[in-house]
């Protein structure tokens, strides 16, 4: 079970929807596995509900709901307009037949990623990652600058947030370094030390500008977490110094 928990702001908006993004998915993930926090997000949910049901309701002008309608009209007149556009484009024109071509490609893969899913590849993973990675984290390309650490770009970042999956070689330490901002990080497997604490799988940290810290993972295993990032790592000893280059 977990000790370290999303903050509550974090849980509220998480409830009233407004995290659709790698942050959204991420704490997700913790909730899969921690009815502390599941049972948070219901209360905040009720409370979102509550709040709606005793709001008084504003008056719209008389002409409100045929603009709305018209409009409505309007975009499908549009839509059907678009697509009858790209069926006749779709004959004889190269770069349609390209565009389709990758599409199809785009199509393939997701359907190996479908049979992988199916045949059980990685139903160990938390149900909110499953279809978007190809595997279990240890048949993962991992790539990175040594063999004590290694990434995985989860292809979900955005203009907002870099996730990332990071893996620790058992016994490990990272280099010391601090954030230019927020770092969210997931535990996914294994568990590390920093000064703060021991970390293990479903805890759910946050790091920033203030911490200074040097993540070493336990003897044992990999420690694979999942982190969500909306500023680059800056490394502040001396190799670390040497690795901010690489950090995107
Ligand atoms: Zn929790």
């Amino acid at each position: 079970m977990a000790n370290y928990h999303p903050a509550d702001e974090l849980l509220m908006q998480f409830a009233a929807g407004q995290l659709t993004n790698a942050l959204g998915i991420q704490t997700a993930c913790h909730l899969e596995s921690c009815q502390q926090c599941q049972h948070k997000v219901r209360l905040y949910e009720q409370l979102g509900g509550d709040l709606i049901d005793i709001s008084t309701p504003t008056e719209v002008d008389s002409g409100a709901k045929s603009r709305l309608l018209t409009n409505l009209h309007k975009l499908r007149a549009d839509s059907a307009e678009t697509s009858a556009t790209s069926s006749n484009a779709a004959t004889g024109n190269t770069a349609t037949d390209n565009t389709f071509a990758n599409n199809t490609g785009a199509i393939e893969d997701l359907d190996e990623l479908y049979k992988k899913q199916l045949s059980g590849a990685n139903q160990r993973l938390p149900r909110p990652l499953r279809r978007f990675l190809p595997d279990y984290y240890e048949n993962l390309p991992w790539s990175g600058f040594s063999k004590s650490i290694q990434s995985y770009d989860i292809p979900f970042s955005d203009d907002q947030y870099t996730a990332r999956f990071y893996k620790i070689a058992a016994g490990s330490e990272l280099p010391q370094h601090t954030h230019r901002g927020n770092e969210f990080t997931l535990v996914m497997s294994g568990s590390f030390s920093d000064l703060s604490g021991d970390y293990n799988p479903g805890d759910f940290v946050l790091a920033d500008s203030s911490t200074h810290h040097q993540p070493r993972a336990h003897e044992k295993e990999d420690c694979i977490c999942f982190a969500v990032t909306d500023a680059p790592l800056k490394m502040t000893g001396f190799f670390g110094r040497m690795l901010n280059p690489f950090l995107k």
